[in-house]
């Protein structure tokens, strides 16, 4: 039996004029990993920020495990894991240096060879954030969002600009953070990555719920309206070869 960790009714944000989330809702249960799927404009990050508290809603209901957005936004704040702009990571620091002065924004104790081992990059401690690769730079913003111990971690886009090797790195290592009890709530506009990681999905255009449901039911809801692909499907795609000449090893490691 799982529970419902964050609940959204009829959530609107308007940007003055401009309506940018048109009421939508959707439910995301504890330890599962939840997608928001859909185009770039379509109201993706602004729903992820007002459930993180960083954005003002216009009119809606957001609770997240029991709190109320509207009553309790600190109680929130401390249960959740939220990925901070890279802008905020002084590049002349070391991952070390950083983890202590993140830490000590959430006033917590931290142990950075602990946060590095589990995103690999142990090895890293003592380099300085503006020599890591993009890859790189994901996974340690991956490891700020576990300081505090969260119950749910918010991931925006996290692998946009990646290379195929760092691309599937980092779905394992999500999968490796839900393994352990997080609940994860990511966008993207990557089908593949959707279908590989999450397992339920909500796809929102032009600010609004248009299906909601496993990547596999989806498919299966498609496939019985009759649906073929044009062509017939071959057995791998351009990214299988790419990966099977390249192989899986990380890459500017
Ligand atoms: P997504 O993350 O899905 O790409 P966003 O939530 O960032 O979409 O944006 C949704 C829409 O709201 C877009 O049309 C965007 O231009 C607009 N928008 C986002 N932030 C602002 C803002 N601060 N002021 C005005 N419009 C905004
Ligand atoms: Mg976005």
């Amino acid at each position: 039996m799982s529970k419902v960790i964050i609940s959204v009714k009829d959530l609107h944000k308007n940007y003055g004029a401009f309506h940018a989330v048109k009421g939508i809702s959707f439910e995301v249960m504890e330890g599962e990993i939840f997608g928001l799927l859909g185009p770039n404009g379509a109201g993706k990050s602004t729903t992820l920020e007002i459930i993180e508290t960083l954005r003002q809603k216009t009119s809606g209901e957001v609770i997240v495990d029991g709190f109320n957005l509207d009553q309790s936004p600190n109680e929130i704040k401390k249960i959740i894991g939220v990925q901070l702009q890279t802008s905020g990571f002084y590049p002349s620091l070391t991952l070390t240096e950083l983890l202590h002065l993140f830490a000590g924004l959430y006033n917590e104790e931290v142990d950075p060879m602990a946060l590095l081992d589990l995103v690999n990059l142990r090895d890293k401690a003592k380099s300085k954030y503006k020599e890591m690769s993009g890859g790189q730079k994901q996974r340690f913003s991956i490891a700020t969002t576990l300081i505090n111990h969260p119950k749910i971690i918010f991931l925006d886009e996290p692998t946009t600009g990646l290379d195929p090797q760092a691309r599937r790195n980092l779905w394992e290592l999500i999968k490796e953070i839900r393994a352990k009890g997080t609940t994860v709530i990511i966008t993207t506009h990557y089908m593949d990555e959707a279908e590989v990681l999450c397992d339920r999905v909500a796809i929102i255009d032009s600010g609004k719920i248009i299906a909601l449901n496993s990547p596999d039911k989806m498919i299966d809801e498609l496939v019985a309206t009759g649906f073929e692909r044009p062509k017939e499907v071959k057995k791998a795609n351009l990214e299988d070869v790419f990966i099977q000449l390249t192989g899986h090893e990380l890459r500017a490691e």
